[in-house]
């Protein structure tokens, strides 16, 4: 029944994320709309037109990227749990985002020195760590973003390290609390979408930060054996 009761109030929480990101969603897209139709209906200046152009593609980009950070997270009720082959999954996240750490001249490197598979979702998994290696690249211009994965006792350790900007000990705090963000295109729904897909995996993470040094997170997950080495 305890089990039961978390599962609720999980879904709960979720479907309150949900309701409230569709509302973060409609405002800037209600606002796009009643650009175009001004456009269409009035004859505007150049310059005016310049403005409003700016004004659309901004509210667009807020819309996009709420879309990104949450993608997998909004349908938690198709999560197919199974054991995930770490290497493949790093190394593909990290061909995603290759592009992105060069265009901020951010040096990208991932090495795993674990081949125990863990268990989750393999979409999940990857929003999970792109969402964290993002704001990494975003800290650490002109610096580097490092990835490791090795056993530890029974649980798979993956470190995210970077030279970027850091946190003070407030920051930290309200990281993974919705909405927090910092950024002037920000969501503040990377970090709290990350912390709950590790938690749906039984994992836990750590955060260490420094101002101007930069910062870790360090995700520990159960390694999956396989059901017969359980029973034996
Ligand atoms: P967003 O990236 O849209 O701002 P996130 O939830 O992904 O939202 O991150 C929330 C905030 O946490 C960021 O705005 C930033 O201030 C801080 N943050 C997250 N990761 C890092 C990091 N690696 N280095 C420094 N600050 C970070
Ligand atoms: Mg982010």
């Amino acid at each position: 029944i305890q089990m039961e009761l978390q599962e609720i109030e999980k879904m709960r929480v979720i479907s309150q994320i949900a309701a409230s990101v569709s509302h973060e969603i409609r405002n800037p897209l209600t606002t796009v709309k009643g650009l175009l139709q001004l456009f269409r209906e009035k004859e505007l200046s150049a310059d005016k037109r310049e403005n409003l152009t700016e004004v659309a593609l901004h509210e667009l980009s807020t819309a996009i990227n709420i879309i990104s950070d949450y993608l997998t997270f909004a349908k938690p009720q198709i999560t197919k749990m199974m054991p995930l082959d770490l290497g493949a999954e790093l190394r593909q996240v990290v061909s995603v985002l290759t592009p992105y750490a060069n265009m901020q001249q951010v040096t990208l490197t991932v090495t795993v020195d674990s081949d125990q598979p863990i268990l989750g979702d393999s979409q999940q998994f990857r929003q999970c760590i792109i969402n964290l290696v993002k704001n990494c690249i975003e800290a650490s211009s002109n610096g580097r973003v490092d990835i490791s994965a090795i056993m530890e006792g029974d649980a798979v350790v993956m470190r995210i390290q970077d030279t970027g900007c850091g946190m003070n000990e407030d920051q930290i705090q309200r990281l993974g609390t919705p909405y927090y963000s910092t950024k002037e295109k920000g969501t503040g729904l990377g970090t709290m979408v990350a912390f709950s897909i590790i938690r749906a995996m039984n994992g836990t993470v750590r955060v260490e930060s420094e101002v101007n040094k930069g910062t870790l997170f360090e995700i520990s997950c159960p390694v999956s054996y396989p059901d017969i080495m359980k029973i034996t």
